[in-house]
């Protein structure tokens, strides 16, 4: 991490957005100038496979306050994020998504709740007008899980678009867990946070990196951050079903000395089913905190730097 030099960094990570960088920066310019001339944005490619990188590398040639960082490969949006956050100097430290969903005005907003004292501003997507049903809906139910499992609030239709002042960033710089679910983190952090809301528009450019299979991995990860309820629930889940299965081994018996026995292959089948899923659901839910023990335990660094874009790699490096 640098000392502060910049008083605004914009940090945007950046997969396969080619379509998307230039619209972006032109739009976010303007902006960030009306907050100060004093400005950086961060750009992080993820490891696209297309020409996003050059083009950041281009607009690094002509505005020395961008910064481009290339990272080894694909590590996922919100390690990109942290990668983004450890390399902004700004006083304020601002993250964005790079598909325009997050509208550059709405930087004014979070800049004037930053000016009235709040170390946090967190935003909240009140539309997405591309968004399926489905995916309201999921989102919707994930974030009632969430917060009933785990002892954080997390305000749903949250969004990783946030203002934070240096504080708060070299807090959060702190934590180092490696699966890193960062809303949840922010909740848990505390200090002084405000929301604002804001409507998102439809991805300018190229698709939706979250498939429904990442969406779920991510709420996974969400969830066994943050609470160890799932744990306890598959035990108490154990236990009923348990004391289900002497019940109805009472009963065999009972039934066996009155001479009542008879084949009966549905309910062994039936219980054998109930009971195989509830062992198999009990082991998967252990295995998911014994893949985050696992991650810890490894300690490995969160991500690689390829490459800097070429004027500032002298400055990092030296
Ligand atoms: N992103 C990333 N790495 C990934 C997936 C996404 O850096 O592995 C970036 C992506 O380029 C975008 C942001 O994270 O700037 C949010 O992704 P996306 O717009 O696909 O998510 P959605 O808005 O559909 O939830
Ligand atoms: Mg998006």
């Amino acid at each position: 991490m640098k000392g502060v030099k910049a008083h605004i960094s914009v940090v945007i990570p950046l997969f396969n957005e080619e379509g998307n960088i230039t619209v972006l920066y032109t739009a976010l310019i303007p902006v960030l100038e009306k907050v100060s001339p004093d400005y950086e944005i961060v750009f992080v490619d993820d490891g696209s496979k297309d020409r996003s990188f050059e083009l950041v590398s281009q607009i690094c040639q002509q505005n020395s306050k961008v910064l481009g960082i290339s990272l080894s490969r694909n590590f996922g949006h919100q390690i990109a994020l942290t990668a983004g956050m450890e390399h902004a100097s700004g006083e304020v430290v601002i993250t964005m998504d790079a598909d325009m969903q997050h509208p550059p005005e709405i930087i004014l907003e979070l800049y004037n709740m930053y000016k009235q004292g709040y170390d946090i501003v967190n935003t909240i997507r009140l539309e997405t007008a591309d968004s399926s049903a489905f995916k309201k809906i999921t989102s919707k139910y994930f974030y009632k899980l969430i917060n009933n499992l785990s002892d954080i609030h997390i305000q749903p239709a949250s969004a990783d678009f946030r203002l934070m002042n240096r504080k708060t960033v070299d807090a959060f710089l702190k934590l180092k867990e490696k699966d890193r679910f960062t809303r949840g983190i922010i909740s848990w952090m505390g200090f002084k946070q405000a929301q604002v809301e804001y409507v998102a528009p439809v991805r300018f450019s190229g698709k939706s990196k979250y498939s429904f299979l990442k969406m779920f991995r991510f709420a996974v990860d969400g969830i066994t951050s943050f609470s160890a309820k799932p744990l306890r629930i598959s035990f108490y889940a154990g236990l009923i079903v348990s004391f289900v299965g002497l019940l109805y081994a009472i009963y065999a018996v009972v039934e066996y000395f009155k001479g009542n026995t008879s084949p009966g292959w549905a309910s062994t089948l039936v219980s054998i089913l109930i009971i195989g899923g509830i062992q198999l659901i009990s082991i998967g839910i252990i295995g998911e905190y014994l893949a985050r023990v696992f991650n810890e335990a490894k300690n490995r660094p969160l991500y690689f730097v390829k490459q800097y874009t070429s004027k500032q790699a002298d400055t990092i490096n030296a």
